[in-house]
């Protein structure tokens, strides 16, 4: 599925033999767009995805599941942790059945969507240096291993601008750019290509999801020390109709307090964050210069503080030592184990009604009670404080240092930003 005539392949496909299920095998960007449109054109949609989660090239596990969510609770199908290994047929040659390494999914139409590959035949023909990517090796002008063959789109390699690797970045948004470049060029120019920063953003039915820089789950990464922060907010001030919660994972460097990445999903407006932090990334910036960006501000679009100035400054708090924040994934891991922690929710009983953590080793003391009945909790025993969207459960860390504790993290992103089964009010 690389151009319109594939598209329009499926969609005649669609409308000759009326197929009623479709499998789509890979959950990266193309696969859950395709996903999405040949639901609304009325087929049962299965997506199979060998890796344990969806966009595994965009989002680390905890943002994904978000994504998860909504695919299975708009009718998707979704298949993680396993390949296609066959398909079958009917008589007439027409495909009837997509098998999993774990199951036998119905299947009228399969389209596979395994990820893109760089086009380098026509340059290895004529020689031209081929980048350990598998991409063209262009250097910042956009000249090829021969100075008279210009190279761009998704056929070159490109520079990363946050790790310096060398990466293929398949996007329309880049190969226009490379575009201008080549053109000024070739025409006398000597205009550059300072890399790219991976940016990319997808509508998944009513989630958007954004991503910048590196992942957590980046190889590259591992490069760094890595801080982060899981910081859930409104997208406007909360009390102005329409606003939509946003959950923005931001990563920094503990050296150099640099923003490395992030990851925005939700059914609010992500682009603007994402957008902010392609500016800030661009030009070297720290979670400090993200902090006190000016941002607008007006009810009806933002509140006074924007997540991304709650995120940095959860980094920047890490970072000198007073928020000690605890991931989802290892919380998770505890109570699985069972391990001897308490979970200490401390919103209201209401808040605790509507949805909370089922798990024998969370209780509920709300934050306007911690200071009385501090006593009551165990000395000698990790506690993880949790709300909402974290600002609450590190107040409470805080107290509870206050008040002699040594033993005191908080969950990150609390319960909005928690991938993991809830009890709701309505379950
Ligand atoms: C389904 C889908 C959705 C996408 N959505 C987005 C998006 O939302 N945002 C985004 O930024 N990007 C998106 N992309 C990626 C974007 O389309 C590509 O990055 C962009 O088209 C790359 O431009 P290009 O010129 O390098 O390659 P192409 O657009 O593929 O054009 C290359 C052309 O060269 C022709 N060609 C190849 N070899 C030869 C030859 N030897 N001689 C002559 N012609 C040749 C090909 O037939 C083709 O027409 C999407 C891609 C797909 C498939």
């Amino acid at each position: 599925l690389t151009k319109i005539a594939d598209a329009n392949a499926i969609l005649e496909e669609i409308a000759s033999s009326t197929p009623s299920h479709a499998v789509v095998v890979g959950a990266g960007l193309i696969g859950i767009e395709t996903a999405e449109a040949l639901q609304a054109r009325g087929l049962q949609v299965s997506v199979v995805e060998a890796l344990d989660r969806v966009l595994p090239a965009l989002l680390d596990s905890e943002m994904a599941s978000h994504v998860e969510q909504e695919l299975v609770e708009k009718g998707i199908d979704l298949r993680l942790g396993q390949r296609i290994v066959s398909l079958e047929g009917d008589s007439s040659g027409h495909v009837r059945k997509a098998v999993t390494e774990k199951s036998k999914l119905k299947a009228d139409l399969v389209v596979l969507a395994l990820g893109a590959r760089p086009n380098v035949e026509l340059a290895r023909q004529a020689g031209l240096e081929i980048g350990p990517t598998g991409g063209i090796s262009v250097n910042e002008y956009m000249q090829t291993s021969d100075p008279d063959i210009y190279a761009g789109g998704d056929c070159v390699e490109n520079m990363h601008r946050v790790s310096g690797a060398r990466v293929l970045a398949p996007m329309g948004s880049t190969a226009n750019k490379h575009g201008r470049i080549i053109g000024t060029n070739v025409t006398g120019g000597a205009d550059t290509f300072p890399g790219v920063l991976g940016t990319t953003i997808v509508k998944v039915f009513d989630l958007n999801v954004s991503r910048v820089g590196l992942c957590e789950c980046d190889p590259l990464a591992t490069n760094y020390e890595l801080v982060t922060a899981l910081a859930p907010g409104f997208d406007h001030a909360s009390y102005y109709p329409g606003a939509q919660m946003i959950t923005v994972k931001l990563l920094a460097d503990r050296k150099t307090r640099k923003v490395l990445g992030a990851q925005a999903v939700g059914r609010g407006e992500v682009a603007k964050r994402i957008d902010v932090l392609v500016a800030l990334m661009s030009m070297g910036g720290t979670v400090d210069d993200l902090a006190n960006l000016d941002l607008a501000y007006s009810p009806p679009y933002n509140g006074a503080m924007d997540v991304l100035h709650n995120a940095a400054n959860v980094i920047r708090n890490k970072l000198s030592g007073l928020a000690k924040g605890i991931s989802p994934a290892e919380v998770n891991e505890w109570i699985r184990a069972g391990e001897d922690f308490v979970l200490l929710d401390v919103r209201s009983s209401p808040e605790w009604e509507d949805a909370h953590i089922e798990a024998s080793q969370c209780r509920l003391l709300p934050l306007n009670r911690l200071r009385e009945e501090v006593q009551t909790l165990p000395r000698h025993t990790e506690i993880v404080t949790m709300c909402r969207t974290s600002i609450r459960a590190y107040q409470a860390q805080r107290i509870l240092e206050g008040a002699g504790f040594t033993n005191v993290c908080f969950l990150d992103g609390s319960i909005i930003a928690w991938p993991y089964a809830i009890s709701c009010r309505t379950s």
